[in-house]
């Protein structure tokens, strides 16, 4: 006898289409979900400052989103700034201020072997796309080094590193909407587990997650929220910068860098004298010692 088909059979399609892939807002509600439940069990929060308009539009995000959990962020929110040297604008007053509105009680700076402008000297040449060791070297390495301390000192085995980044500012930065929030592998340490512990075998000695809170802000949602937190963006900006970056950016455009040599004429005859020095100029084909009045080249953002 013929066994018989289950009822409803015949309406199952013998294909079944692969899901839509999530949406890059869908993927950014599951790791605010996430963070939330982290942050409820225990974990801490270590924000990358810069003193620029994106850090300060998540700073006010994420203690928003901690009022909101019910949690201080003076115990649970630590504000990380990597110390670029002369190279940078003053950012000390600034963040000072933000850190005292927020409520938070640790600003943490880290201070490279070196100065950046030094480092340019050293190797005899500008950072680029390529070698971006300006990053790497002065930001990245350093803070990491801080979060490490943080927390031990803090005793957090979880951590989350939030960063400013945003989608719409590059299309590198376009991919981060795809992983908003990711394991970071370097400061994710496991431990061995002695018997005596419970089970024995590997267990996490410190998780450290990294966390893009604002990847899909745009420019306008990030202006709008730090105007209705009633504070002021740091002064560059209103004598015309379109971001705060170091004084003589690789990436900054034309425009930036005449604001730059306009507000600190000092720092910028030091940077031109250093390109003739190293022989090697800011961009290829492009030296600041050129600098004129002509149209803007757009070139600002990181890459
Ligand atoms: S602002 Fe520009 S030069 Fe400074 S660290 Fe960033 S990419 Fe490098």
């Amino acid at each position: 006898m013929k066994p018989s088909a289950p009822p409803g059979a015949s309406q199952i399609p013998l294909f079944q289409p692969p899901p839509p892939d999530p949406t890059p807002e869908e993927l950014g509600l599951v790791a605010l979900e996430r963070v939330a439940k982290l942050l409820r069990d225990g974990a801490g929060l270590i924000l990358s400052r810069s003193g620029g308009k994106d850090s300060q539009a998540m700073l006010d995000y994420v203690v928003e989103l901690l009022r909101h959990l019910g949690l201080d962020p003076a115990t649970r929110l630590v504000l990380a700034n990597a110390d670029l040297g002369r190279m940078e604008w003053d950012v000390t007053e600034h963040l000072a201020m933000l850190a005292k509105h927020y409520g938070v009680a640790e600003l943490r700076r880290v201070k490279p072997p070196r100065e950046l402008i030094d480092s340019i000297r050293r190797r005899g040449m500008w950072p680029s796309r390529e070698a971006r060791y300006c990053t790497s070297d002065h930001k990245r390495g350093p803070l990491e080094k801080l979060i490490r301390a943080v927390c031990r000192e803090r005793g957090w085995t979880t951590a989350i590193h939030a960063m400013g980044e945003r989608a719409q500012e590059s299309p590198m930065r376009r991919k981060l909407a795809l992983t908003p929030m990711e394991l970071h592998d370097k400061l994710t340490v496991t431990r061995t587990v002695k018997a005596s512990d419970g089970p024995p075998g590997f267990g996490p000695a410190r998780t450290v997650w990294v966390w893009h809170p604002i990847v899909l802000l745009t420019i306008d949602e990030v202006w709008a929220r730090i105007k209705r937190s009633g504070l002021e963006a740091h002064p560059v900006y209103a004598a015309g910068m379109r971001r705060l970056s170091c004084k003589a950016c690789v990436f900054a455009s034309k425009n930036d860098l005449r604001v730059s040599r306009a507000l600190d004429p000092t720092f910028f005859a030091e940077a031109v004298a250093l390109e003739r020095e190293i022989g090697h100029t800011i961009r290829p084909g492009f030296s600041l010692a050129e600098l004129d009045d002509s149209p803007d080249d757009g070139a600002a953002g990181p890459p």
